[in-house]
C-alpha cells in the first residue's frame, strides 16, 4: 500500500517513492533511522526501520524535519513497550515469565486488542505466537512444520485464556502473546498523538502495512497489487484523514506445491487461512482498529469480514483470488481500479 497527498503532483510523489526506497534499503542494514534531506515544496521525510518493517514520515508544517524526525522515535518508543524480540519489552517480560505487570499504554493495547478477539468471535486471535513462530513463514525457508505440532499449538492458544488483574497479565503454558497485527496501527495511533502537540498541516506516515493520513483535504491510497506487492497497486481509494491497514498474503509467505503458505493463521486450525481473499484493507478513524480489523476480517472471509467492518463503521476492500473487488457501499465512488485484470464484484 502507498499514500500520497493530492496536492503536490505526481512527479513530486514519484522522487518521494524512489527516495524512500533507497533510503530503506539503507535502513534495513544500518538498523537505524535514515533521514533524508528536504524535498521541494516544503515537505519533510524521514525513514526507517522499525518494528520489522519500513516506517516512512512524510510531513509538512511548522519543523517539519523535526516532526518527521519525532514520528519515528514515537515508532521507536512503542517498539520498545510490545516488541516480542525485545526481551525488556512489556510483551517480552510477559511471553518468558507467563505473568508480569504491564505499563499502562501495553495494556490498553491488550484491552483493545481483547475486543476485536471476541468481535470477530475468535477468528482474530492475540494468542497465536507459538503458532507464528513455528510457521516462521520466509520465503528463503519452505518448510512444512509437523501437523501434529501445528494442532497442539493451535489447541493450546485461546484469547480467553489470558488473565489480567489489576494490570498484572498471566499467560497459559505454550501460549505467546503476538501484537503483530495490531502494533503497526497502535504506532499510527501513538503518531497521530504526536502531531497533535505540534504544527505539522499535513502528513503522511506509513508503518508497514498501516497508514497515517493526517491533516485537512483528500489523500489517495493505492492499495498494492497482491501479485507484486509494493509500490504496484491495482487500485487507488480517495479518503480523508484517517487510517488505512492492509493484510494480505503476499506480504510473508512462501510457495510449495502449488500452495501458497502465508502467515495469516486461522486460529481453529493453526494453517495459515485459505478461504479465496488476498488482500484486506480496512479504513477506520483508529490505528489498532484498521490493523486489528484488516486482519480479522482476512480470516472470517468474504462475507463475515465485511459484515465485522460494517460492525465497526468502517470502510474495507477486499480483493480474491480471482481478481474481484468488494468494497463497502461508501467506498464505491471513491475507489478506482487501475489494474485492467481486476475489476469490481458484480453486486
Ligand atoms: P497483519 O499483517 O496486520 O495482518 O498481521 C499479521 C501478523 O499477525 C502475523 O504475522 C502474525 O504475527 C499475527 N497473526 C497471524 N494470524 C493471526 C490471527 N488469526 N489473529 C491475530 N494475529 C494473527
Ligand atoms: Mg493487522
Amino acid at each position: 500500500m502507498f499514500a500520497q497527498f493530492d496536492e503536490g503532483g505526481d512527479n513530486l510523489s514519484e522522487a518521494v517513492k524512489k527516495i524512500v526506497i533507497a533510503a530503506c534499503a539503507v535502513a534495513v542494514c544500518a538498523a537505524a533511522i535514515v533521514i533524508i534531506g528536504t524535498l521541494p515544496d516544503g515537505e519533510h521525510s524521514a525513514t526507517g526501520f522499525m518494528m520489522d518493517t519500513a516506517v516512512t514520515a512524510r510531513v509538512t508544517g511548522k519543523n517539519a524535519q523535526q516532526t518527521a524526525e519525532g514520528a519515528l522515535e514515537a515508532v521507536s518508543d512503542l517498539e520498545r513497550l510490545i516488541s516480542r524480540t525485545v526481551d525488556s519489552s512489556d510483551v517480552g517480560r510477559l511471553n518468558s515469565k507467563r505473568t508480569a505487570e504491564l505499563s499502562p499504554p501495553t495494556l490498553e493495547i491488550l484491552e483493545q486488542s481483547l475486543e476485536v478477539c471476541r468481535r470477530s468471535g475468535g477468528a482474530f486471535d492475540i494468542t497465536l505466537g507459538s503458532l507464528s513462530g513455528l510457521w516462521d513463514v520466509n520465503a528463503d525457508n519452505p518448510v512444512l512444520p509437523a501437523s501434529a505440532e501445528v494442532a497442539r499449538l493451535a489447541n493450546a492458544a485461546g484469547y480467553e485464556k489470558i488473565a489480567i488483574n489489576e494490570g498484572v497479565v498471566s499467560l497459559p503454558q505454550t501460549v505467546l502473546l503476538d501484537f503483530g497485527a495490531v502494533g503497526k496501527g497502535a504506532a499510527c495511533d501513538k503518531i497521530k498523538a504526536y502531531l497533535q502537540t505540534t504544527q505539522t498541516s499535513r502528513a503522511v506516515i506509513s508503518v508497514g502495512g498501516s497508514i497515517l493520513l493526517y491533516g485537512k483535504g483528500d489523500f489517495t491510497v493505492g492499495i498494492s497489487s497482491p501479485e507484486r506487492g509494493g509500490a504496484d497497486y491495482i487500485a487507488t481509494v480517495k479518503m480523508s484523514e484517517g487510517f488505512v491497514s492492509t493484510s494480505g498474503t503476499y506480504e510473508r509467505y512462501f510457495d510449495l506445491d502449488g500452495v501458497r503458505y502465508h502467515h495469516i493463521l486461522s486460529p481453529e486450525t493453526g494453517y495459515p487461512i485459505q478461504n479465496g481473499l488476498v488482500s484486506v484493507t480496512v479504513i477506520a478513524d483508529n490505528g489498532l482498529i484498521s490493523d486489528a480489523l484488516s486482519t480479522a476480517c482476512f480470516v472470517l472471509g468474504l462475507e463475515d469480514g465485511m459484515r465485522l467492518a460494517e460492525e465497526y463503521g468502517c470502510e474495507a476492500v477486499l480483493v480474491t483470488a480471482d481478481k474481484s473487488v468488494y468494497v463497502t457501499d461508501a467506498l464505491r465512488g471513491k475507489t478506482e481500479i487501475v489494474d485492467g485484470s481486476y475489476s469490481f464484484a458484480k453486486a
